[in-house]
């Protein structure tokens, strides 16, 4: 059985102040977890540190949403994995499609910075996901099928048994937009397939695979309910408390 997991990708929203008070809110709202559930959610980077410490002895778990794939170095304005570790941070979420579009981070990068991210014993929630124009063109598949191939599938079945991986269809984030459960399932048990093939089936049975794009309390639950659906990653609905709680308790 596969612990669900939900993961809250604030991107860039939630000031100090708000990042605190979601906190404090969401344990007032809801002070224990059900341990059916994990719990994550990915603050902005200069409230990393604050929101780690306020989740110290609690089921919730702090992601970064970036890292950098070096140790150290003149690489300004960058963090690297050790640095996250150092303020408690135990995740990060790599991949993400608006990495790869705004910030060029190509599938070679990504292969480092999950190198790095596992050598720091960070835990990857790793993003892929197809385009419209690739999945109209029915290259949605083997779109997903390179970027695992060409970022995790280098890396020892022993690396990899904590990686959580989230299908993104990148026109579903942020739009409004979702895959009907039927195309998720589908893609999924496709990913699942392919671990399969990579690593044995009793380890594809037990990778996690997270479903995004315009996740929401309406819609979370029939998704949520797919074989091979293991929980969320969501952008706009985790800012709100009382929704991110409403998806939590869809799992
Ligand atoms: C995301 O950015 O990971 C995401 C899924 O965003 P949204 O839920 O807003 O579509």
């Amino acid at each position: 059985m596969r612990q669900k997991i939900v993961v809250g990708n604030w991107k860039m929203h939630h000031h100090l102040e708000e990042t605190q008070s979601f906190i404090w809110d969401f344990f007032k709202a809801c002070p224990t977890l059900h341990p059916q559930v994990e719990v994550v959610i990915a603050p902005a980077y200069p409230f990393l540190c604050t929101a780690s410490q306020m989740c110290q002895k609690s089921p919730l778990h702090i992601a970064a949403q970036n890292m950098h794939q070096a140790d150290q170095g003149a690489y300004t304005g960058e963090v690297s994995a050790a640095m996250l570790r150092s303020i408690g941070v135990q995740k990060v979420i790599l991949g993400h499609s608006e990495r790869r579009e705004y910030f060029l981070e190509s599938d070679e990068l990504l292969a480092q910075k999950v190198i790095q991210a596992l050598k720091c014993g960070l835990e990857i929630i790793f993003c892929v996901g197809e385009t419209f124009t690739q999945r109209e063109e029915a290259q949605h598949f083997d779109t997903i099928r390179l970027q695992l191939e060409k970022t995790l599938f280098s890396r020892p079945l022993q690396e990899l048994r904590s990686i959580v991986i989230a299908y993104e269809p990148i026109w579903a984030i942020g739009t409004g937009q979702t895959t009907t459960p039927d195309q998720a399932q589908e893609m999924h048990a496709y990913i699942r397939q392919i671990f399969s093939e990579k690593y044995g089936k009793a380890t594809a049975s037990k990778i996690r695979i997270l479903c995004g794009g315009s996740v929401k309390p309406s819609n979370a639950r029939e998704l949520f309910s797919q074989k091979d659906i293991d929980g969320g990653l969501i952008g706009g609905a985790s800012l709100k408390v009382a929704d991110f709680l409403e998806i939590i308790q869809s799992c």
